[in-house]
């Protein structure tokens, strides 16, 4: 599945997202061309998908299915890992700890350092702490299994690293359910959303919200 971003205006009392550049878009309501005031002024929405290995110190969420896999259908395919400094992706897998710097090109990106933070003493820090985690022997192929019975596999390793930092750091530790209804359904579901939304506009031209009578 091809993505881009999606552009939104709103006219004729309705939302409309459709693709292309914000000048010469048309209502598909009344048929009108969009003039760009500057309240109903198209803007550019776009994919809530990055490149994870140009990010640092981040959780990622991808999928082997590239973007379509971030429909509903298929969320029980999700893959997560943790990025070092230099956008190397860290994540467990049934052969164990993988460190890659391909795979994550479209990846739902959350960001787990605050930019007041964000130094290079830090950095090299945590790099330095992400690979020694790695290397533990809770992490191994052999053990695969027996932590995806728990319901951990990639996604423990990931929250116990974000833990054992937060440890580290003398912070209390943030909760699996916490962590996944905080930070992780939030942005799924926005994904999916859009997903749904960037499909419609693919086949239909268009997608339109509202009845024709709202503000
Ligand atoms: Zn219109």
């Amino acid at each position: 599945m091809e993505t881009g971003d999606l552009v939104r205006f709103r006219h004729c009392g309705r939302t409309v997202y459709t693709l292309g550049s914000p000048a010469g878009l048309w209502c598909p309501a009344c048929g009108l061309a969009v003039r760009l005031g500057l309240m109903e002024a198209p803007v550019r929405i776009r994919i809530p998908l990055r490149d994870g290995h140009r990010t640092a110190c981040c959780f990622l969420i991808t999928s082997r299915f590239g973007a379509a896999g971030f429909s509903e259908e298929n969320e029980s395919e999700l893959h997560v890992g943790i990025s070092n400094s230099k956008g190397v992706v860290f994540n467990y897998t049934e052969s164990g700890i993988r460190c890659q710097q391909q795979g994550w090109e479209q990846s739902i990106v959350i960001p787990l350092v605050a930019p007041s933070n964000d130094s290079l003493s830090f950095r090299m820090l945590w790099d330095e702490q992400l690979e020694t985690y790695s290397r533990l022997n809770t992490w191994t192929a052999a053990r695969f299994q027996e932590q995806r019975e728990f319901g951990s596999c990639c996604y423990g390793f990931a929250l116990s690293f974000i833990n054992h930092v937060m440890k580290e750091e003398g912070k209390q530790p943030i909760s699996r359910e916490r962590f996944t209804s905080q930070y992780i359904l939030p942005r799924t579901e926005a994904t999916s959303r859009y997903l749904s939304v960037y499909q419609h506009v693919c086949q239909h031209g268009h997608y339109m919200t509202g009845d024709g009578d709202g503000p």
